[in-house]
């Protein structure tokens, strides 16, 4: 995995910052918010990590780990069902095998949310039986889901305890011992579990540009802050340097040789005979494609440069001319009209393509590279 890495951090190097320049990844008041999180964390008996399951590592916060480590802990790898599923399985052996309690999940699904909560209950219930109250808290990076995952925590709390109780707890700050009210969802009885309502907000740790650049492409860096070309550079540049492309094409392959009206001639998955689907995106107001097509389209666009890319992957600068090959390609694809400025529609072609990856149509990955895997 050496080499990967060397080439994910060569990859994350690319056309970067050509103006040098340091880069501002987040606002001065999140730090101050890291600060009143290690004070709330005291108050937990148990704390729900959320992750980002695409980015089991790098959606971590390095400065609270240390803290977090020695609480109960279970680390919830969210959003699996945009993480590769043939990994996903490597990446809970790795947590358990460093005994850290870890689920992959879907926040959106109440059976994934209520297997979350069993092992809450679990953990919980197994060395503590006689606190009256105990509280859970869930924190993690921005968009991991921790609201999903409190939405979902708030609708299984009321269907268990229809009829919710305040929660009283003795808190910690300038007066000691005294109780305050804190909102919270009651999961469990004997002894009482409540989920606190508020999530804890975690400053990502960026320790360099491709950390930074994984969380830009899963949102928990703003776009803004890179910028939507740079981060799909990077997108492209890990597809090709995974040589996805190609991937696409046996797979789409596999796809045409199953189908029941295959006839063994046309072989190519990008063949103009697939039927079209009846959901669509509005790609512009005058034009809506229906999205398989759309991504069916990209993909080929993608195959199709890559396939005929004649340089060396491994060299950085030939790596970035073929990237600009193919942002210049999607251009058709995306039908952005051929009167838009240049950097105009390179930006537009990087939204739409940023767009696809995240809401899962280029399909399942994980971004980080397995510790120790070799
Ligand atoms: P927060 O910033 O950590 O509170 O994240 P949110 O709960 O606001 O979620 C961020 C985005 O991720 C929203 O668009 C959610 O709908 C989406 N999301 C949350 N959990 C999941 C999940 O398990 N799978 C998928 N596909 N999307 C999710």
């Amino acid at each position: 995995m050496g080499g990967r890495a060397q080439m994910g951090k060569r990859i994350a190097e690319i056309g970067f910052n050509p103006g040098g320049g340091v880069i501002n990844w987040f606002p001065g008041h999140m730090a101050a918010a890291t600060r009143a999180i290690r004070d709330r964390l005291r108050l937990a008996d148990l704390v729900i990590e959320v992750r980002d399951a695409r980015i089991p590592l790098s959606s971590a916060n390095e400065d609270l780990q240390s803290l977090l480590s020695c609480k109960r802990r279970i680390i919830a790898l969210n959003k699996k069902d945009m993480a590769n599923p043939n990994i996903m399985h490597r990446w809970v052996q790795h947590f358990e095998s460093c005994k850290q309690d870890c689920l992959s999940m879907n926040a959106h699904l109440k059976s994934s949310v209520s297997q979350l909560l069993a092992l809450v209950e679990l953990k919980l219930k197994e060395v503590i039986s006689r606190e009256p109250t105990l509280l859970v808290m869930v924190v993690g990076v921005p968009n991991v889901g921790k609201s999903s995952l409190i939405n979902s925590i708030h609708q299984i709390a009321n269907s268990r305890f229809p009829v919710q109780e305040k929660i009283k707890c003795a808190t910690v700050g300038p007066l000691p011992g005294v109780t305050q009210d804190i909102a919270g969802y009651k999961i469990a009885n004997r002894p009482s579990i409540y989920v606190l309502d508020t999530p804890g907000v975690l400053v990502p740790s960026i320790p360099d540009i491709e950390t930074g650049l994984k969380l830009a492409l899963t949102g928990a860096v703003k776009d803004s802050v890179v910028g939507e070309e740079r981060i799909a550079q990077y997108l492209l540049a890990i597809l090709n340097s995974r040589r996805t492309p190609l991937h696409w094409d046996r797979l789409g392959n596999e796809r045409m040789r199953t189908a029941p009206e295959f006839d063994g001639r046309n072989k190519n998955i990008f063949a103009d005979s697939i039927p079209k689907r009846r959901r669509q995106l509005n790609v512009s107001d005058s034009d809506a494609l229906y999205i398989e097509d759309l991504v069916r389209e990209v993909q080929r666009t993608l195959y199709l440069t890559f396939k005929d890319f004649e340089g060396n992957l491994e060299e950085e600068g030939e790596l970035e001319s073929l990237i600009d090959a193919q942002l210049t390609a999607l251009r058709k694809s995306f039908r952005i009209p051929s009167h838009r400025a240049c950097d105009e529609a390179r930006t537009m072609v990087s939204k739409k393509l940023l767009t696809l990856f995240r809401t899962g149509k280029l399909g399942p990955f994980i971004l980080d590279n397995l510790p120790n895997s070799s």
